[in-house]
């Protein structure tokens, strides 16, 4: 139970569509703002905590309930997967969301409706938190990149390869070698 409600509990993306008339066809737009106290998307990347959210969407009436188009909006922050530097992005990305009167969803058990992830109307309202996070999702990359041709780090002293020269590198060179080197550093230098 406690685990049902936990990813359904929140109702941060409840739309109220009361003034919806239930007649085919008929529409109405809407505009959601809405910050959220933890980050939403990815470990690598996600939109912050207290980021706005912008929801445009059309609400339209169809025999099988309402159909939610969206657009969401946002900024996502997270690091780059090779360097680890600071990435930022832009989110814009579209949902299509058929939402189901309850007399219609009925003939399906509890268990059903929360298996398929099937929506439905309820007590005029809709909840978009399901589509709304897989927009997001969606719209944000795995692995997200600084660049998108990052060199990464040196795997071995874990420094940028952009902060590095060509030359950088750490053989494990014999000692002797070493000893020779410096040797002709000094000579060089006198
Ligand atoms: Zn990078
Ligand atoms: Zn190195």
């Amino acid at each position: 139970m406690s685990a049902t409600e936990s990813s359904s509990g929140s109702k941060e993306f409840l739309l109220s569509i009361h003034e919806l008339p239930r007649r085919s066809g008929e529409y109405r737009d809407y505009r959601l703002h809405r910050t959220l106290n933890r980050p939403f998307g990815l470990d690598m990347i996600a939109i912050p905590a207290n980021e706005e959210i912008d929801l445009t969407l059309t609400a339209t009436s169809v025999d099988e309930g309402i159909l939610i188009r969206g657009r969401v909006r946002s900024k996502a922050v997270g690091e780059c997967a090779r360097c680890l530097a600071p990435v930022e992005m832009d989110i814009d990305q579209g949902f299509d969301e058929l939402y189901e009167y309850e007399s219609k969803a009925a003939a399906l058990s509890d268990e059903d409706v929360e298996t398929d992830e099937i929506l439905m109307v309820t007590e005029e309202s809709v909840d978009l938190a399901i589509p709304v996070r897989d927009a997001v999702i969606l719209a944000l990359p795995v692995n997200p990149l600084c660049e998108e041709d990052c060199p990464g780090l040196c795997s071995i002293c874990g420094t940028p390869w952009r902060e590095l020269d060509g030359e950088h590198g750490h053989e494990e060179r014999d000692p002797r070698w070493k000893a020779l080197e410096s040797l002709s550093e000094r000579l060089k230098e006198q």
